[in-house]
């Protein structure tokens, strides 16, 4: 019998051949290259007639079994790990899109998704239309003859709004295009989006896939045919991931679910906290019932992540003086770490932008940012209590 595990058990048992030493625990093969038993076995590896490794920009047994994970946590066919989350986005155009191509996507996404599009993919004659998150409706009239990506995050950073995935899959199908789906901040515990009709799934796995702070990652899980442009493109130009990063993310993985678990149980009472506090205007968690698309939320993703956003009385003074009082939770830019971290957009990663280009992604003067960490609820919520007293 042949029955498809579940996914904790994936996220464990989904291993590397042992080698001769019987390791229980998968070792770190440091390795550039591969050898071959002689001419032909050579000639055959090249030719792609097996599944050998050659060299570690093409494939290596830790960040195979890395992806391997992945794909199976996704239910996609196919995947190709990277150095970042950032080189996986970009090798996913770079693959799949050519000149005179368009893209429709959210407006809300992830600040270097952005820059690509505005600064880089008109370099090379590739534009993007874009959709705010409550004006799915317009979607439709962006595509245009040359569209071929449809893309989007959800949740989105850093208003935690969500977008239906649903939704998207059934314009991306009506319409034959592709649709790209940023899941870092859900995770594949949380939501696949594949289920809903996502082509591609690209992650950070920087962010709750590490889930301890260390090491950069990234990866494209989807279709095997897409997969095999997107790992064509990437063997040649070369934003491999480095074994070592492999190998640590998918030790990672092994406690995704129980730690995205207990990050989603404390963020709802963060939320939940939050709401309750009379120098906060309001707060936005996709499980909290006040959130505009709770219902979207509810019927894709399996809780409601780690990532809260609130906004704080006072604009950009308020939101500065609340970090200057900060004692515990870290100011750092990272997210999905087991220690809380809290942000101000507006001051700091926003700052270049105009108040008004701001609203426009959902960012307000006072929105603060909080990636809730796995530290006892009570000492984080203390921390936040005491920062928000005047
Ligand atoms: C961090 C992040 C990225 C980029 O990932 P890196 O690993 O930093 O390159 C992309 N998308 C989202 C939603 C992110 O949070």
């Amino acid at each position: 019998m042949n029955a498809k595990k579940h996914f904790e058990t994936e996220a464990i048992r989904n291993q590397t051949e042992r080698s001769q030493f019987s390791e229980h625990s998968t070792p770190l093969y440091l390795t550039s290259s591969f050898v071959f038993d002689d001419a032909e076995d050579m000639r055959a590896s090249f030719a792609e007639e097996n599944e050998k490794n050659l060299y570690s920009r093409f494939s290596n047994p830790n960040t195979t079994e890395f992806v391997d994970k992945i794909v199976a946590m996704e239910g996609a066919e196919s995947g190709y790990a990277f150095a970042t989350g950032m080189a996986a986005i970009f090798s996913t155009f770079g693959a799949l899109l050519k000149s005179g191509d368009h893209i429709v996507s959210a407006r809300s996404v992830f600040g270097s998704t952005h820059t690509l599009f505005t600064k880089y993919l008109p370099n090379w004659n590739i534009e993007t239309s874009y959709f705010k998150v409550d004006e799915v409706d317009r979607i439709e009239s962006l595509i245009q003859p040359n569209t071929k990506i449809i893309y989007a995050e959800t949740p989105t950073n850093p208003a935690v709004d969500i977008l239906d995935l649903e939704l998207l899959g059934k314009i991306a199908k009506k319409h034959n295009l592709l649709l790209v789906i940023d899941n870092c901040f859900a995770t594949p515990y949380l939501q696949q989006p594949i289920k809903f009709g996502a082509d591609i799934v690209v992650h950070s796995a920087t962010k709750l896939i590490d889930g301890q702070g260390r090491v950069l990652g990234g990866v494209a899980v989807g279709k095997e045919d897409l997969i095999r442009e997107i790992y064509l493109f990437s063997r040649n130009t070369g934003p491999a991931m480095s074994p070592f990063n492999a190998w640590v993310l998918s030790k990672s993985l092994e406690t995704l679910a129980v730690r995205v678990d207990k990050h989603c149980e404390n963020a709802l009472k963060v939320a939940e906290y939050l709401e309750n506090n009379s120098n906060v205007n309001w707060v936005k968690y996709p499980f909290l019932r006040s959130h505009p698309q709770y219902e979207v939320a509810k019927k894709q993703m399996k809780f409601g992540g780690n990532i809260v956003s609130f906004e704080l009385n006072g604009g950009i003074e308020a939101g500065r003086n609340f970090l200057n009082k900060i004692k515990m939770c870290s100011l750092s830019a990272n997210l999905g770490d087991t220690r809380t971290i809290v942000t101000h957009p507006a001051s700091t990663t926003h700052s270049k932008l105009s108040e008004k280009d701001r609203l426009e992604v959902s960012i307000t003067d006072g929105l603060v940012r909080i990636s809730v960490g796995l530290e006892h609820i009570d000492d984080i919520i203390n921390d936040l209590d005491q920062a928000l007293k005047n």
